[in-house]
């Protein structure tokens, strides 16, 4: 209330929060894995996570160290020896040094160092291309940072690369960076050593940021994953952003980790400090025995993800459900317009139907419309039974 000459006027009540956090949605991905919870049978082929616990060496480490007593806050940036085995890692297969005192930062999973990525390195209104469709995150996250994300789209019929052509005509003078995120959440696509190359012409020419999300690097199929940070000139440009989440089976422990020029980790440092200090320090120690003997841990878990992926993917073509061949990261993007139904149409009415659970593909973009994510990081049998279900889903549409 406000009073006037002793009148006591409504005041127009303040927005409870703020306006740029209320103007991003929640996650698309989110709202269906909560419809599951609690459905006798339901099989979620929905959230992006591997079905595989971690492997029991990483257990054992975490569980060492917290017997020995490491239960105390870390270093800021991680703890060093992690550090290191980053640093020898991303040499070993990006070929680029960083050096484990000032260019590398641990972080609460991936999503942590995006975060910390695009608040660290825009000001308000700079712009940021990113592929449309791309992981839920990024276009909330470049928001937040003060940015503008500006969706380059990508096409089924070009098996959903970023084309730099695509890139070269969405460069404004107010661009500041290029998000990455290959391979791709949600399609699976992969990009070609000369996307990857133009993408970077580009940054050198237009003097761009990128920042590469390749938490899917080690997922890839058939075929190799080229980073950006690996073309020359690109190291000083380029903040690295990787994890153990997908790769080493390790949703859960959230460990995820940036590399980038000492100029931007520190900045990148300083939010960190102020709003989660360091990972937990037991998760940490899980995270170096990954990199330390979980290679083959890796290479086990990539074949299996390959078997489910040639299995899904013919299902989904044989059902008359197009869907090209996604060569990374553990998830199928099937066209399903054949079936008449929307995206939004055909992942709640196969979930009232047939309880199986894949996410529309508008969830990621609008690119994404007319599509679904089913992820194959679930078991064989899983998959079998909820490509059985989606046939006869699609059958009964049909009929
Ligand atoms: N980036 C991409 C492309 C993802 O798909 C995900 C998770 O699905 C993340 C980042 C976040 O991963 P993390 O568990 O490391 O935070």
């Amino acid at each position: 209330m406000t009073t006037t000459g002793g009148l006591r006027l409504p005041r127009t009540p303040r927005p409870l929060t703020n306006e740029r956090v209320s103007r991003i949605p929640a996650s698309g991905i989110r709202k269906f894995f909560d419809l599951i919870a609690g459905v006798e049978g339901a099989i979620s082929l929905g959230v992006g996570e591997p079905d595989f616990v971690t492997p029991d060496p990483f257990r054992e480490a975490a569980i060492r160290s917290i017997r020995d007593g490491k239960t105390k806050y870390t270093s800021n940036y991680g703890i060093r020896p992690l550090r290191e085995a980053i640093s020898e890692h991303t040499a070993k297969l990006r070929h680029v040094m960083y050096d484990a005192d000032r260019e590398i930062i641990v972080t609460v999973g991936v999503s942590e160092a995006v975060d910390l990525a695009l608040r660290a390195t825009l000001n308000d209104g700079d712009e940021v291309i990113l592929a449309d469709p791309s992981y839920v995150a990024y276009v909330p996250g470049v928001v937040l940072a003060g940015g503008v994300p500006i969706a380059v789209p990508t096409r089924e019929e070009d098996d959903f690369r970023l084309r730099p052509e695509d890139v070269g005509a969405a460069i404004t003078s107010r661009t500041r960076a290029i998000l990455l995120g290959f391979p791709n959440n949600p399609t699976g696509a992969v990009l070609e050593k000369a996307d990857v190359d133009g993408i970077a012409r580009l940054a050198v020419e237009h003097d761009l940021l990128v920042y590469a999300d390749e938490i899917y690097d080690r997922l890839v199929y058939g075929s190799e994953h080229h980073s950006i940070v690996s073309v020359p000139e690109m190291k000083e440009r380029t903040i690295y952003l990787a994890g153990f989440s997908k790769s080493y089976a390790m949703t859960g422990w959230r460990v995820g980790y940036a590399c980038a020029p000492a100029e931007i980790v520190e900045q990148m440092m300083k939010i960190h400090q102020y709003t989660v200090m360091c990972v937990p320090t037991a998760a940490q120690y899980a995270a170096l025995e990954a990199l330390t003997s979980g290679e083959a841990e890796v290479q086990r878990m990539v074949a299996e993800y390959d078997k489910r992926r040639r299995y899904m993917w013919k299902r989904f073509n044989d059902l008359g459900l197009h869907c090209f061949e996604p060569r990374g990261a553990f998830y199928c993007f099937p066209n399903i317009t054949s079936t008449g139904l929307t995206d939004d149409q055909f992942c709640e009415q196969l979930l009232k139907h047939e309880q199986v659970v894949v996410v529309p593909g508008n969830a990621f973009g609008e690119r994404g419309r007319g599509h679904v994510r089913a992820c194959y990081a679930a078991s064989m049998e899983q998959i079998v039974e909820a490509c059985d279900r989606i046939a006869r889903f699609v059958g009964h549409v049909a009929g």
